[in-house]
């Protein structure tokens, strides 16, 4: 997309002639319209959102109200889903307010030592209940003596609680996740997080750092996903100056890997 302007100008040409041109200038506005584009998906996305378990909020407040007001039974069951829709839209603003706070301060760097090693032993006991409900088993493959990197302590937790913790709700069927933390001479200090789950189709993967890309919607819904995990690890890696690498095989399993 570019804005063309173009103005007349004439020049003497001698002996009394004059000649005519144009000046054309083209700014090329592609990259400011696509970031409009996609500021504007965003808030469609976040309000759709939120507008759906306002929706049935809604609803079930009319039924109280009306249809259903002597019915007791009917009132225990909808306050419950009315308590698991507020928790919902409750996750999605922490969410949306963490990917704000995260977008202010994405060009300061963190310039904290953390050592990894406490760090991944801290966010495996945070999900051991988690991992017990969906039956998964956390294994920590860690080195001896300390790992550090230059970091904030509080991200990086959420780095490794998010990337865990969808290791075992996608990856729930392989019953087991591996965490391994490598720092070997001369190499990045990386850490994997591998599952035996079934895997994501290649064509997803490129797309998964996008908010509220999901592969299945219904899947992330029932697993209490908000479609915005990834998107927190991927800015929060942007600002640790970290990658997030992801391999994944159909059937086998998938390995999302930080390098620092
Ligand atoms: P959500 O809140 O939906 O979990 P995320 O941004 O954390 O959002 O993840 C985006 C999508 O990536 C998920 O909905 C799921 O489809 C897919 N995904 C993430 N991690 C895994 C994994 N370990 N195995 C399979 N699919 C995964």
């Amino acid at each position: 997309v570019y804005i063309v302007r173009s103005a007349p100008v004439e020049f003497e040409a001698g002996e009394g002639s004059r000649e005519r041109y144009f000046i054309l200038s083209f700014r090329d506005i592609s990259e400011v319209r696509r970031i409009d584009r996609m500021r504007s998906d965003f808030v469609a996305n976040a309000s759709h959102e939120l507008r759906t378990p306002l929706a049935s909020l809604r609803g079930f407040i009319e039924t109280i109200q009306g249809p259903a007001k002597n019915d007791l039974k009917a009132q225990a069951q909808f306050l419950n889903i009315m308590f698991d829709q507020t928790t919902r839209m409750s996750r999605l603003v922490d969410d949306l307010l963490s990917l704000s706070r995260l977008e202010l301060k994405s060009h300061i760097a963190p310039d904290e030592k953390i050592d990894l090693v406490p760090l991944l032993g801290h966010v495996r006991d945070s999900l051991v209940p988690l991992a017990r409900d969906v039956g998964v088993d956390i294994n920590l493959h860690l080195p001896d003596g300390k790992v550090e990197v230059l970091g904030d302590r509080d991200e990086l937790v959420q780095v490794f609680e998010n990337l865990m913790e969808n290791a075992c709700k996608y990856g729930q069927e392989g019953e087991v996740v591996d965490v391994w933390l490598k720092n070997g001479a001369g190499h990045p200090v990386e850490v994997s997080i591998v599952d035996k789950g079934p895997g994501i189709p290649a064509e997803h993967v490129p797309r998964l750092t996008e908010r509220f890309y999901r592969v299945s919607i219904e899947d992330s819904r029932s697993k209490k996903g908000t479609g915005l995990g990834l998107a927190i690890v991927k800015h929060i890696l942007t600002r640790h100056r970290a990658r997030l690498i992801v391999k994944s095989e159909v059937g086998k399993g998938t390995d999302f890997t930080v390098r620092f």
